[in-house]
């Protein structure tokens, strides 16, 4: 491999600075090219859990019992606009596809060579930084549990993740009420996965990310990027609002805006996007110290620098659609259930576009025509935990060096 070539990198969201930084301290020159500013995509609003435990797929074996039930829920965690459904239609095929047992298992298996290790994978990438200039802290992570039936609902998931490396303590009413004394009467239980960690905040971390890459002598480029002019050894420029860029080697981590790049480039994915939202409270009158995951509702609670983070929920309505930040609003109304004494003065809400796949799984792998084009997309709800792993598989990929990950279950060619 010439290890003289310059990496262009499509997009500035975590995936794509954690590419760029760990290629730049493997000896590459890195050039970054965002229509905005580094880390304002959905990067921006996340609920900053860096999520180790999150080793098992969005579609769980006999999700389809509960699909017609989670929709017709307005206040559920998961809405599909009517008017996109024809045009999802074949995502959501696929999606059901892979919720058989078997492929859940394959793809917890695929999944947790990535995520288990994310916060050491942030530290590694970001260990020539003072410790207490990362704004990452490794508090865990409690799943809560409202519910009793939760507490119950939730057992095949915590033995699954134990299975799989995860360490997860199983917490009563009691220990709950220690950790989180702000919590009211629902609260049935919760565990504790104790391997996660948390961004105080996203945004800082990605423009942490992208000082070290300018101070590296990284270059960042302000363009929209619209296509590429292949010549006879691939692509050769890319096509930005502000004219023609050359370019050597390239990385497309455009988060849910990556399709037509990779069409372009030789691979058809099936990449959609799952809308989110979150609901930032900078005053929240209480004290949280650990976030937390409630699943039956489909959000997080997260400290951070700002302010308590609600941020989480699934909408289907594609890149297009205007925010409905009613969805922020259901969130706020369920964690006023939650913490009776929550403070909602200045409330934000906002909305992002989550980059998914049917599987679950992202994509890191170079192109299926193109040597030197490599894809970093697809992350859906864990784009942030997988952002430094990321960007180290990428770099193991362009440089052509074996990883101590398998590549093989993030294959652009996989479907
Ligand atoms: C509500 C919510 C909560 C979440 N919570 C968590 C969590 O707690 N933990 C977790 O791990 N993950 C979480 N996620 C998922 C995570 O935020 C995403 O997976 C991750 O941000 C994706 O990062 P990315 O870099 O791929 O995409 P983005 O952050 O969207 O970055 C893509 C960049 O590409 C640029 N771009 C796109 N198209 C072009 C173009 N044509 N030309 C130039 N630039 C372009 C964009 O401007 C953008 O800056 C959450 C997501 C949501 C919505």
């Amino acid at each position: 491999m010439d290890d003289q070539r310059t990496v262009t990198v499509i997009g500035a969201g975590i995936v794509g600075l954690c590419c760029a930084r760990a290629l730049q301290r493997r000896g590459r020159r890195v050039t970054v090219i965002d229509s905005g500013e580094p880390g304002r995509g959905t990067s921006y609003g996340n609920a900053g859990i860096l999520s180790a435990g999150s080793v098992l797929p969005e579609g769980h074996p006999g999700l389809w019992k509960r699909l017609p039930g989670l929709l017709l829920d307005r206040q559920g965690p998961l809405t599909i606009r009517p008017g996109y459904l024809p045009q999802m239609l074949p995502w959501l095929l696929r999606f059901m596809a892979n919720t058989t047992p078997g492929r859940a298992e394959a793809i917890s298996k695929a999944l947790a060579t990535i995520v288990l290790p994310s916060v050491e994978h942030y530290m590694a990438l970001l260990d020539d930084v003072p410790g207490d200039q990362v704004p990452i802290r490794r508090q865990g992570c409690l799943y809560l549990y409202p519910r009793p039936q939760d507490v119950k609902a939730a057992e095949p998931d915590n033995a699954a993740r134990k299975r799989r490396g995860v360490a997860v303590e199983i917490l009563g009413p009691d220990e709950v009420r220690q950790l989180i004394p702000a919590l009211g009467p629902d609260m049935a239980g919760g565990a504790l996965a104790t391997q996660s960690g948390h961004a105080t905040s996203p945004l800082a971390l990605s423009q942490l990310l992208a000082a070290q890459i300018e101070s590296a002598g990284g270059t960042f480029v302000r363009a929209e990027v619209s296509g590429f002019t292949i010549g006879a050894d691939g692509p050769s420029h890319v096509r930005t609002d502000q004219g023609e860029i050359a370019i050597e080697d390239v990385v497309i981590a455009a988060g849910a805006f990556s399709k037509p790049l990779a069409a372009a480039l030789g691979n058809t994915v099936p990449l959609d996007t799952e809308r989110g939202y979150h609901m930032m409270l900078p005053q929240p009158q209480i004290e949280i110290r650990v976030p937390m995951l409630i699943s039956s509702l489909g959000f997080g609670v997260t400290p951070m620098d700002d302010g308590l983070r609600l941020a989480g929920t699934v909408e289907f309505g594609g890149l297009k659609a205007p925010p409905d930040y009613r969805r922020a609003d259901i969130i706020l109304a369920h964690a006023k259930r939650l913490f009776p004494d929550l403070g909602e003065e200045g409330a934000e809400p906002w909305m992002g576009h989550r980059p998914s796949m049917p599987d679950s799984l992202p994509v890191i792998s170079r192109s299926s025509r193109f040597d030197r084009v490599f894809y970093a997309f697809g992350h859906g709800h864990l784009g942030l935990s997988l952002g430094a792993v990321t960007g180290r598989l990428i770099a193991d990929l362009v440089e052509g060096r074996p990883s101590d990950i398998d590549p093989a279950p993030f294959r652009a060619d996989r479907f």
